[in-house]
């Protein structure tokens, strides 16, 4: 099944959301403020444009709208990526999943509406802990 995805911020964490995403045959619309990162995911993704996400104008020439699920990575411009949310909650978007960079800016992203808040290092460090703990486990 196809479905409609954005992905907002081009770093490692958006990156690989971007690739593996289109790798499972996904229609992406690839979105970075730098040409360099856009660059790199030209062949990769179905779009790929360079765009200021916290401009309401632009992502509505883009076609943000339609999308079913926009994922928001810009992890180290909180900024960015608070009114980057606040637009796409404007919007309606059926699911936005945002990267948070710490506690605080995950609890401004819940109360302004993201449906989904992710901490990429925090999770991974505790599936990595409950994997070494039932590794342990079995060796024994
Ligand atoms: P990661 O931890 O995922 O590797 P990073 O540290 O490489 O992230 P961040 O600063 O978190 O980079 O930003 C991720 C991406 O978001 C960058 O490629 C950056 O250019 C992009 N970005 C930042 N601000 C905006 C914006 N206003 N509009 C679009 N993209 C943006």
């Amino acid at each position: 099944m196809k479905r409609d995805f954005a992905v907002i911020g081009l770093g490692r964490f958006g990156g690989s959301i971007c690739r593996e995403l289109s790798m499972e045959g996904m229609e992406v619309l690839a979105i970075d403020i730098d040409e360099d990162k856009v660059n790199e995911f030209k062949n990769i993704a179905s779009h790929a444009v360079i765009a200021d996400s916290t401009d309401e104008a632009t992502l509505k020439d883009l076609g943000i709208k339609n999308i079913d699920h926009v994922i928001v990575a810009i992890g180290d411009n909180i900024q960015a990526s608070i009114l980057t949310t606040v637009v796409l909650t404007d919007f309606n978007i059926k699911k936005i999943t945002v990267k948070a960079q710490n506690d605080y800016h995950e609890k401004i992203l819940n109360k302004i509406g993201a449906d989904q808040v992710v901490h990429p290092e925090r999770d991974m460090g505790k599936r990595i802990a409950h994997n070494i703990i039932s590794n342990n486990i079995l060796d024994y």
